[in-house]
């Protein structure tokens, strides 16, 4: 895949992450108001198809608190207990999956390209993914 760094402009704004903002899509998922395609919910996360899949199999996981970024999520957790537990969340919701092989992604901030202010792990399988998934 070619490279295609950009510097940023002048004047941007640097923050890496915005408040949280609870009228945010996911929160809504979370609240019910909106629906989505539901693979797994616990206690702590919910993980759902994603509305414009980049694989054969894209699922999101997003936490049930008011998290934007993992600069927040640890913070307020106080370090390294991180709650998404991934490998168990795949195991139940994608069954081959982790034997075969997957990708995990998460973009954070503006740098990163966040669109959804709601910290969210993207979960890519199903196939062979390539060298790196094109946006
Ligand atoms: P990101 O660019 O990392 O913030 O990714 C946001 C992702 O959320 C994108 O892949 C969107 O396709 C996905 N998305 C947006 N709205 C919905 C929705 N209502 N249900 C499922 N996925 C969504």
């Amino acid at each position: 895949m070619a490279k295609s760094w950009h510097t940023e402009e002048p004047n941007a704004d640097r923050r890496d992450t915005k408040p949280y903002d609870s009228t945010n899509i996911f929160a809504r998922i979370l609240r019910g108001e909106i629906p989505s395609n539901k693979v797994y919910e616990d206690e702590h996360a919910l993980a759902f198809h994603d509305i414009n899949p980049q694989a054969l199999v894209h699922i999101l996981v997003i936490p049930k608190g008011a998290h934007v970024s993992w600069d927040d999520f640890g913070a307020r957790l106080g370090g390294g207990d991180c709650r998404l537990r991934q490998g168990g969340l795949l195991r139940r919701a994608q069954p081959g999956m982790v034997t075969r092989g997957y990708r995990l992604l998460a973009n954070v901030g503006r740098n990163g390209g966040q669109e959804v202010p709601h910290l969210h792990v993207h979960i890519f399988g199903g196939g062979l993914l390539g060298p790196m998934l094109a946006r």
